[in-house]
């Protein structure tokens, strides 16, 4: 059922298993595993920009790590995404690479259907909304592709991957 998408590699059952335990319900329309903690486990998946019965699900990559989601979590109480869409109106060069991290987000979602917007996720390209929109794109993509999942990432560098996400 899940993760049969054009040219996707099926997700191991095991991997859904640990997802659905992750996000307490069965993941939808999920095509691949895009980031893993350290230890193993799913961090990030890629999904469809279509759910199963159709509906437009714009967000390409969604983080299911319980650790990670919580740092997270606690990152977006400290008015951080005011800062960054600030920022935005000052930082050219911030401005420009976001800009481009939106475009990535796009073609690629766009690669697998289109959905006839331009809309993406997390606020892009003006605005900062979701953190975890970012630091999930940021896992899947690497560095350098989105400054503020970079951001993200580096500033809850003490907190996540720790545990049990973490290697070892
Ligand atoms: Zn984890």
């Amino acid at each position: 059922m899940s993760g049969t998408g054009v040219g996707a590699v099926p997700v191991a059952q095991s991997d859904l298993d640990v997802v659905a335990e992750q996000l307490g319900r069965a993941p939808r329309a999920i095509r691949a595993v895009a980031a893993r903690c350290p230890s193993g486990h799913p961090a990030v998946i890629q999904t469809n920009p279509r759910l199963e019965d159709g509906t437009p699900f714009p967000t390409l990559y969604y983080s299911t790590c319980p650790r990670l989601n919580s740092a997270v979590s606690t990152l977006e109480t400290t008015g951080l995404m005011k800062e960054m869409t600030e920022r935005l109106a000052t930082d050219e060069d911030l401005a420009a690479a976001y800009l481009r991290a939106h475009e990535s987000y796009l073609a690629e979602r766009d690669a697998l259907g289109s959905l006839g917007t331009q809309v993406t996720a997390g606020g892009m390209p003006g605005r900062v909304k979701c953190l975890h929109v970012h630091v999930a794109h940021a896992l899947a993509k690497g560095p350098g592709v989105n400054p503020f999942g970079d951001e993200a990432l580096e500033l809850i560098r003490d907190q996540w991957p720790t545990g049990a996400c973490a290697a070892g």
